[in-house]
């Protein structure tokens, strides 16, 4: 657990989020944001102790240089942040970015601020909805006894508590869960092992400060090294799955073939089918009916219809959807089939034991006979000892970054390892619309254009339009403009349309370790890649003009609101993209330890053992060849299950010996 701000942080902290809102708030904007700094890794804080003192001491103009930023106007403040924003030096850009984010967030996230950008609030308390009944995960266990199938919070055993097991997976996501059920399903003794815990619709509370915490690695503040792409994945039983929007989305036909004739991808059409029909069957997948696309989302609808586009409304896993769009936040009524419903569920009941609060920090032992061995985390996060799974095989599902970070820290592995990771970044367009809007109610993704997903024919080049459900904070976060311009585009967050372009990348990325072992990404896009996020951004902007929009908000800090396409194309020809002049994020890391039939060019062989090493395999994003293109959960489980399998065939031709 980290430090919590200090008195001197707390006042700097304070004037930042006062002048991101260009409004006063005072001190409870520290509060609000505390529960994400206590859960930032201890590099991260101490970056933004040094990042508040920066600034607090660091004027940028001769004229004003014995003051500290705290003791001035708000005007001031707004202009002293904006000369960081704007600063030639990336480390002023790193800063004001960072400090921008979290401001925003802070002051807005709190329920205080609603009421003055009309967030309307939360369901839970107000609005009546059944919670659907799940399955119960929780293993009975007697007190310091070893788990039974079921859940079992390492909390609960004995710190030095040894288990054994013919097969143990690292981290229970969308590919972790499945290749679980699969090989549970098939009598295989197995353990996996997960580094949050138990979530359960008691947990989720449709709120932004509280949810961030809970449900993503980081609190939801993770990004790559220099701070510009702000990096989203989930943690707990159930993975990224937990807070995913539940679109439903086959892997693309241009993108399989691609990943057979150049990286040896050894699934033909019909097996692959075969498991991504496994996959749609479990998590109930299902069209989303014409009656949910909510109001962003059909404002999105009319621009593509408007210019020709092609869109569609995608499959789901939702059942009996209530609607209240917090999916993000995690579904309070279990209706969303996440992989904690359906995958672990059919783990347990076939004799599968997970142990959840229980990081894998590194695997030792030798090729056959591998010892994982994880930290005991309390409930503040404090380190209570180790507990060790002994295992013939293991296997890899911990996300793509983390994936990579625990083979580094383990010395497993060849030297492409980390190397190849894709982000799919994603760049938000907002507009305002004449009608309202309210974006944040309904399902978050319920049409998605895909009429520039040239990738999906070809393998190359092309994206998507898909927007997110943003509430006050998170939506503050990501808007352009500081003060006065930034208190504008919420004052019209009822009427604010969005969506992000989602990038198809080929900028290959790469995951290291820092000193303290966790997974540092560095990534920026190219300058294709730049190139064809500003073709989107471009495409979007017309997509929304043609809808009726009468301002466009482009996600350049340099591009000034757009009224029709002319405007637009201005704004465009002068903006600058390099690091922190342009806000993106990542909800899909991949391809850090990609397959490849050529030892050189792959972490791991097409089957997702790692080279060199026939007792560790992996199944999670971390092995896509390159970006898959579309939301990737339909391909991480599939290919979950085509590993599992693979691991099935090497224990029948190696039965366990005498015990
Ligand atoms: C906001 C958002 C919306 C999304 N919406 C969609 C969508 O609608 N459709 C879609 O297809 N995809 C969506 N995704 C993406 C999708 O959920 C992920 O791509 C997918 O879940 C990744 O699967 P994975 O198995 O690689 O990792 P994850 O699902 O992230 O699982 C990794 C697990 O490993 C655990 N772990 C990490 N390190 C360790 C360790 N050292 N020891 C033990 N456990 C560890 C983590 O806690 C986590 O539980 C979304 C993602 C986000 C962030
Ligand atoms: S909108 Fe999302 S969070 Fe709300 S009930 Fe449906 S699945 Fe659950």
């Amino acid at each position: 657990m980290a430090r919590p701000l200090n008195e001197r942080e707390r006042r700097i902290f304070t004037a930042v989020a006062e002048a991101v809102a260009g409004a006063a708030a005072g001190p409870a904007v520290a509060d609000a944001i505390d529960p994400l700094i206590r859960r930032m890794p201890g590099a991260d804080r101490r970056l933004l102790g040094a990042l508040l003192v920066g600034l607090e001491y660091g004027s940028p103009s001769a004229l004003i240089r014995l003051k500290c930023f705290s003791d001035l106007a708000p005007p001031q403040r707004e202009a002293w942040l904006r000369s960081w924003a704007d600063s030639a030096l990336p480390l002023r850009r790193q800063g004001a970015a960072a400090l921008k984010a979290l401001g925003a967030l802070a002051y807005y996230g709190r329920e205080e601020a609603w009421a003055e950008v009309g967030y309307d609030g939360p369901w839970l308390g107000r609005v009546e909805v059944p919670v659907h009944d799940a399955p119960r995960l929780r293993a009975p266990h007697p007190a310091g006894g070893l788990p039974r199938p079921g859940v079992t919070s390492a909390r609960d055993l004995p710190a030095g508590t040894r288990l054994r097991a013919r097969v143990c997976i690292i981290g229970t996501g969308a590919g972790g869960a499945a290749a679980l059920a699969r090989l549970a399903a098939a009598g295989v003794d197995v353990i996996a092992v997960e580094a949050g815990g138990l979530f359960t619709a008691a947990d989720a509370t449709q709120r932004e400060l509280e949810m961030l915490p809970r449900l993503f690695r980081d609190a939801g503040l993770r990004t790559t090294a220099d701070k510009g792409i702000g990096i989203m994945q989930g943690t707990g039983v159930g993975g990224s799955t937990l807070h995913n929007t539940g679109l439903v989305y086959d892997p693309p036909p241009g993108i399989l073939d691609r990943w057979r004739e150049e990286h040896a991808f050894p699934y033909d059409d019909g097996s692959f089918a075969a498991l991504i029909r496994l996959v749609h069957e479990t998590l109930q997948a299902r069209p989303i009916p014409p009656s949910r696309v909510n109001a962003n989302n059909d404002a999105i609808r009319r621009g593509a219809d408007a210019m020709g586009w092609r869109w569609r409304r995608p499959d789901h896993n939702r059942d009996e959807c209530s609607g209240c769009g917090y999916c993000v936040l995690g579904c309070a009524y279990n209706r969303k089939k996440n992989a904690a419903l359906t995958w672990v569920p059919m783990a347990v009941a076939a004799g599968a034991r997970v142990v959840c609060d229980a990081p894998a920090v590194r695997i030792d032992g030798r090729t056959g006979a591998r010892r994982v061995l994880c930290r005991r985390v309390g409930a503040n996060g404090e380190d209570g000892g180790e507990v060790v799974v002994e295992a013939d095989t293991v296997v890899l599902s911990a996300g793509a970054l983390d994936t990579p970070a625990l083979l580094l820290r383990s010395g497993l592995g060849n030297d492409r390892v980390g190397r190849g990771m894709r982000l799919h970044p994603s760049a938000l367009v907002q507009a305002e619309m004449p009608e309202e809007v309210r974006g944040w109610r309904g399902l978050p993704q319920s049409v998605v254009v895909n009429e520039f997903a040239e990738f999906a024919v070809d393998g190359r080049g092309g994206f998507l339009f898909i927007a997110l459900g943003l509430w006050p904070g998170t939506m503050a976060a990501s808007t352009s403009g500081l003060g006065a311009s930034h208190r504008a585009i919420m004052r019209r967050l009822t009427h604010l349309a969005s969506c992000g372009v989602l990038l198809h990348d080929e900028t290959e990325g790469r995951v290291t370790t820092g000193r303290d072992g966790r997974p540092v990404a560095r990534y920026w896009p190219d300058r294709r890649d730049m190139d064809e996020l500003r073709r989107g951004v471009r495409a979007l902007g017309r997509l929304f003009l043609a809808a009726g929009a009468r301002i466009v908000h482009l996600p350049y800090n340099d591009a000034p609101p757009v009224a029709d396409e002319a405007g637009l194309d201005s704004a465009l020809e002068g903006v600058r993209d390099d690091v922190h002049r342009i806000p993106l994020a990542s909800v899909h890391p991949q391809g850090s330890c990609p397959l490849d039939g050529r030892r050189s060019h792959g972490a791991c062989d097409p089957e997702g053992r790692l080279w060199g090493d026939t007792g560790v395999y992996i199944a999670d994003t971390s092995i896509f060849p390159t970006s898959v293109g579309v939301p990737p959960q339909v391909t991480t489980m599939a290919l979950g299950l085509a590993v599992a399998d693979r691991i099935l065939e090497g224990l029948r031709a190696s039965p366990p010996g005498p015990a």
